[in-house]
């Protein structure tokens, strides 16, 4: 096992990583950013390095000051935490040339599937259904009309190295589709330096269901199953729960099925999660994620197992400590991601937190980094914490979590509270009923 983690992130996630840890009797360095000094994650760390001035780039995004500290601390292994260097297959590459073990898959299988081409040809090879489009990128516009005509409009045109919810455009017609084709190309190629896109079917009324997969990287692969990500705004997930109110225990057991073996198969080693969109109940893949995701706290309510363990475990080369028979589902969880944002106009309000008090009680866990007195940065995202509930079932989840909102105490600065405490006495909410564009729709009623 490890002697010493160096955790290369920031804010919740650098906590979170840092709580298994000491779970784990493994040493922690934390790196941190000058605007940070005050951070908690700082502060609860055996050892920390300050590795720059506050812009990303220039700290958590710095390969050579990351892997310095390493060097210094004699840190044996790194946790990318999400976000920053956790999906940079140059950063994984380096660590191993530098001998410290990089917590998350190999660079060559970040990279596949940080390439949305090779992702989805890869997810077609390994039996993941995919959503009906071209077979690669697409430059030409006699191709393009033709693969529209075949498998019928609305089409999307997506950029292979888009990200973010950035580098898309629908086309409902075929002239619509020509325009579309251009714009696509030309500004995926200024923003991302590649211009290479392609064409799939654009679904209409889909729900974001994404399977919690983990691999031991020498053939073996388990499930943890789904979490449900429609509630979104901008293509930022807002609320997220599992299991998805729009499964059932059959249409579970067959795509987590599916989605083990493929990592299997793929010889793939650390947690990932495969992301579907799901209509008329078929699920279609749309990308994968290498690393461990905002929202992992939800299968961890239902499954009662600490993946970051697991990803800590399999980067050691123990294995996993569970196998798929082990992997029970208990209840229903739901995730409210609490921003430093007027819940309104979803406007950033960094500043001094006055006054933190978190919810407490049975089905409760919050995570966050921050406390009374904290001074919120400018430069990063604004996530402050995340809230979570886990119930026997939905019906009690929702109850507890409306308790936990009204109990939530937040001074000083604007939070995303607010919607929140809207969403748990909705009625589509309460009934599971919605959509990626429901929220949207929901918000624009509201203004
Ligand atoms: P990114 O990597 O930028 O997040 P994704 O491929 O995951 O891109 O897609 C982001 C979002 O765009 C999805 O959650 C969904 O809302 C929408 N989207 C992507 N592909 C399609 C599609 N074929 N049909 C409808 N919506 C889509």
């Amino acid at each position: 096992m490890f002697q010493k983690i160096l955790i290369a992130n920031r804010g919740e996630i650098a906590l979170r990583v840092l709580r298994a840890c000491k779970e784990l009797g493994i040493q922690t360095v934390v790196v941190h950013s000058t605007a940070d000094a005050d951070a908690m994650h700082v502060r609860l760390a055996d050892e920390s390095v300050c590795i720059g001035p506050p812009p990303s780039r220039d700290s958590y995004l710095n390969i050579h000051q990351i892997v310095a500290a390493c060097e210094i601390t004699g840190a044996d292994a790194v946790h990318p935490g999400y976000g920053f260097l956790s999906e940079n297959a140059k950063f994984a590459d380096i660590l191993a040339a530098h001998n410290i073990t990089f917590i998350g898959p190999t660079g060559d299988h970040i990279r596949i599937m940080g390439d949305k081409i090779e992702a989805k040809r890869t997810a077609k090879r390994l039996g993941i259904p995919v959503v009906p489009g071209s077979d690669g990128a697409v430059t030409e516009e006699k191709e393009a009309k033709r693969i529209a005509a075949e498998i019928g409009y609305p089409v999307i045109i997506k950029a292979s190295a888009g990200g973010g919810g950035r580098g898309m455009k629908v086309a409902r017609s075929e002239a619509d589709l020509v325009v579309a084709l251009q714009t696509a190309r030309s500004e995926a190629g200024s923003a991302f330096g590649d211009d290479a896109v392609y064409i799939e079917k654009y679904l209409q009324k889909p729900r974001h269901i994404e399977v919690q997969v983990f691999g031991d990287g020498v053939g073996h692969g388990v499930h943890f199953g789904e979490r449900d990500c429609s509630l979104q705004r901008r293509h930022q997930k807002v609320w997220e729960e599992a299991p998805s109110p729009a499964l059932n225990a059959e249409e579970r057991a067959h795509i987590g099925g599916v989605c083990a073996r493929a990592i299997a198969d793929l010889g793939y080693s650390g947690a990932g999660t495969i992301e579907f969109l799901y209509e008329n109940g078929e699920f279609y893949f749309i990308e994968m994620n290498t690393r461990l995701q905002v929202e992992h706290p939800v299968t961890e309510a239902i499954t009662g197992i600490d993946l970051v363990h697991e990803q800590i475990r399999v980067a050691s080369g123990a294995g996993l400590s569970v196998r798929q028979e082990d992997i029970r589902f208990q209840g229903h969880a739901i995730e409210c991601r609490i921003n430093a944002e007027d819940a309104r106009t979803f406007t950033p309000s960094p500043g001094t937190i006055t006054h933190f008090h978190t919810p407490g009680g049975l089905g409760i866990r919050v995570d966050s980094g921050v406390y009374s007195g904290y001074k919120i940065p400018p430069y990063y995202d604004s996530l402050i914490g995340k809230l979570i509930v886990h119930g026997r079932n939905r019906v009690e989840c929702m109850m507890r979590l409306r308790r936990a909102l009204d109990e939530f105490v937040v001074d000083g600065i604007k939070t995303t509270l607010p919607l929140f405490r809207d969403l748990v006495g909705n009625a589509d909410i309460a009934n599971g009923e919605y959509d990626i564009h429901w929220l949207e729709k929901y918000l624009a009623k509201e203004d």
